[in-house]
């Protein structure tokens, strides 16, 4: 079968191997789609190599229709639609141990150290099958939308962070598939008012399409004066930072109100700082979050969103490439145009 296998940095390899069959307890999935992130862009260019094992095949937002299902197998049928939610944490350590498994001290991870959705077939170990870190779907769904469930679960786990609600007014900041992700949670909690800021024009058009009451041009625009000005002066319940720039966080501060929660969904460049007002988690106790990671229920809850259609994948999912032009998708998800690449094998 053909492959996207990463050698070293800047080297992957579209290449023929092995097609993997389905042993004792294993699953075989035929992919479908997968999504391409910013993580594998990272991989790719050599900027992340910490867990990533050589000659492993990339991609780790997969789904796919089960191919083999291998002897003892229970719950999986040929021909089901299927998700990976690919960290398959050892259940056992400090952080699984206390309801933190996105932080799992050993994780096996599909497009790092077990191989990923960047080929045409994905087999799925006995230990990863045995903890349903394969999850199946509703028939009928594109496979193109089901891969969105891996970056839509992350977007779940922020949300459950930042804690947005009924009636709410959401800034996000950065309009790229994850800021359109979470303007479409926000509003699927209750967010009655969704402020975007993006500096390209396309993207906002976009998040105007998909329903964001305001959107903003932040390098032409006063983003708090707008936020203020659609708040009676308050400032918003939730700012969500979806661009990896640090000086964006004190901004995100500045525009929120008393109270309110700030997260910092996008990871920033290793060794960024950022200064930022004391007195605003003080006097006006905003919650600074973090967000990383997704947890299993995540990406279950994630894909039945999906399956009911209220997410619009096909409208995220702008462009797709097939497998032989792997490198071509991810360089291109970086450019900037379109919103969320998929590699259909
Ligand atoms: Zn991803
Ligand atoms: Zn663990």
């Amino acid at each position: 079968m053909l492959a996207a296998v990463i050698r070293a940095p800047k080297k992957l390899d579209i290449t023929e191997v092995p097609t993997p069959s389905a042993g004792p307890g294993e699953v075989l999935l035929k992919v479908g789609s997968n999504t391409v992130c910013g993580t594998d862009l990272r991989i790719l260019r050599g900027e992340k190599t910490a867990g990533v094992r050589p000659g492993v095949v990339l991609g780790h937002e997969i789904a796919g229709t089960i191919a083999e299902v291998g002897a003892g197998v229970n719950g999986y049928h040929v021909g089901d639609s299927a998700v990976v939610s690919p960290t398959v944490t050892c259940g056992n350590c400090y952080y699984c141990l206390r309801d933190l498994e996105q932080f799992c001290m050993f994780p096996d991870i599909f497009g790092y150290n077990l191989d990923g959705g960047l080929a045409e077939y994905c087999l799925i170990p006995a230990h990863v099958v045995a903890r349903h870190h394969l999850v199946v779907a509703k028939p009928d769904v594109p496979a193109t939308a089901l891969s969105l469930s891996e970056p839509l679960s992350c977007v779940l786990n922020g949300a459950e962070n930042y804690k947005v609600k009924l009636g709410d007014t959401a800034v996000i900041i950065g309009a790229g598939p994850i800021g359109i992700l979470h303007m479409i949670v926000c509003r699927l909690a209750g967010a009655t008012q969704i402020i975007v800021s993006d500096p390209s024009e396309g993207r906002r058009a976009t998040a105007a399409s998909l329903g964001a009451d305001i959107t903003v041009d932040p390098l032409n625009e006063d983003l708090e004066a707008v936020v203020r000005g659609a708040t009676d002066g308050l400032g918003a319940d939730v700012a969500v930072i979806c661009i990896g720039r640090s000086e964006l966080l004190p901004q995100a501060i500045g525009l929120t109100r008393k109270g309110g929660h700030v997260c910092a969904f996008a990871g920033f460049p290793k060794g960024t700082t950022a200064s930022i007002d004391p007195n605003a988690i003080h006097y006006n106790q905003i919650s600074i979050v973090g967000s990383s990671n997704a947890k299993r229920r995540h990406a279950e809850e994630a894909l039945r969103l999906i399956e009911k259609g209220l997410v619009p994948a096909d409208i995220i999912v702008s462009h797709t490439f097939p497998l032989e032009k792997a490198v071509d998708a991810i360089e291109f998800s970086a450019s900037g145009e379109g919103i969320k690449v998929a590699v259909t094998p």
